[in-house]
């Protein structure tokens, strides 16, 4: 993970900043970043989930997994699809822009970075925001005969969309952020809110072309007709009807659109070279001990050619197994 202490964001314009790097706000990055969406992802580091014990209803885990662990996978993902995690807290997002069409992010160790929009994740403590539309963002309630305020989490509708344009609230989101697998899925589902609404305002009509998936496509999907480019025109065609563009523009839209998806096929071979490299990045966050310990030192070795558990190894050879 190249977590930053902020420096090297200074004065940067992004396409996308991220409040916030929980379960809500890493997703939401990875999903920005995969696009091709310059991204920085804000965290001051305290995740709720620092107050669960141990997660063990988080899909794909079946012994689940220590809290630690959690968070580094999620914020090496992040970094992995491009991210930008920088290890600083914000303390205000502000208009930005001579037709006050960006945002100017202000941080606690004192950087100041600008984006185009906003995905706020921080679950609680929405202070940082109040500069953007004031009270209307924050609801009170009376507990122990003191009003306390909180931000509204029905200030974003479902999809994340706020009366703020290109401000987008993954977390909180009601009852969406109080499992971390549930918080995950909304800061994704959000992320392609945004994309969709990016996509929109580059010419392509509402729907099926505007919305974004992020789906990687083996051999078997390029069988026939669909190995032609003239295939993927025809079934942009298809969908092209509310288009609001020229013609020149739609032709660039389709070939673009094209492109992507060619981009999104994957060979045998390269299936392979990603699983290989899927695994090592998995191993990277495992304790080599343990791992020894479950399957064998030449099970391990065998399976992932990885320096760290070879000097592991060689610096405690009694740990070597059968
Ligand atoms: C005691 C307890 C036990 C739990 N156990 C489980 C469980 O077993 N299973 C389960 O699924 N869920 C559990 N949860 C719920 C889980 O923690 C949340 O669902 C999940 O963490 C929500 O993810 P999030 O990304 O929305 O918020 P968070 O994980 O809270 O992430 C928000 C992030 O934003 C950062 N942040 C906040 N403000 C700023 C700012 N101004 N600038 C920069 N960064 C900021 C925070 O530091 C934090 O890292 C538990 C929660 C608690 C309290």
């Amino acid at each position: 993970m190249t977590e930053t202490d902020g420096t090297d964001a200074a004065a940067r314009h992004y396409d996308v900043v991220v409040v916030g790097g929980g379960p809500a706000g890493c997703s939401a990055g990875v999903f920005t970043a995969r696009y091709g969406l310059d991204t920085v992802v804000f965290d001051r580091g305290n995740s709720s989930l620092a107050r669960c014990a141990y997660l063990q209803n988080y899909l794909g885990f079946p012994g689940g997994i220590d809290i630690e662990t959690f968070l580094e996978l999620a914020r090496d993902h992040a970094d992995a699809a491009g991210c930008e995690v920088v290890g600083d807290m914000v303390e205000s997002v502000e208009r930005e822009g001579e037709g006050e069409d960006s945002f100017r992010i202000e941080t606690q160790d004192g950087d100041s970075v600008t984006a185009d929009r906003v995905i706020a994740a921080t679950r609680y403590g929405g202070e940082y925001l109040r500069p953007l539309d004031g009270d209307e963002m924050f609801e009170t309630h009376e507990h122990d005969g003191e009003e306390h305020e909180h931000f509204d989490p029905e200030y974003a509708d479902d999809d994340g969309r706020t009366p703020v344009d290109g401000l987008y609230v993954a977390s909180p989101s009601g009852p969406r952020d109080v499992q971390a697998i549930v918080a995950a899925g909304q800061g994704a589902h959000v992320a392609r809110t945004l994309l969709a609404e990016w996509r929109r305002a580059d010419g392509l009509p509402e729907g099926v072309l505007a919305n974004h998936y992020d789906w990687l496509r083996p051999d078997s999907e390029f069988e026939g007709a669909w190995g032609e480019r003239a295939r993927w025109r025809e079934w942009f065609d298809e969908h092209a009807d509310d288009a609001d563009v020229d013609d020149e523009r739609l032709s660039t839209l389709r070939e673009r659109a094209v492109d992507r998806a060619f981009e999104t096929h994957r060979s045998d071979k390269e299936i392979q070279r990603l699983t290989e490299e899927g695994h090592r990045r998995l191993a990277e966050h495992l304790d080599p001990g343990s791992l020894v310990e479950a399957v064998g030192s030449d099970a391990v070795l065998d399976a992932i050619d990885d320096d760290r558990i070879s000097d592991y190894l060689e610096a405690e050879p009694g740990k070597r197994t059968p």
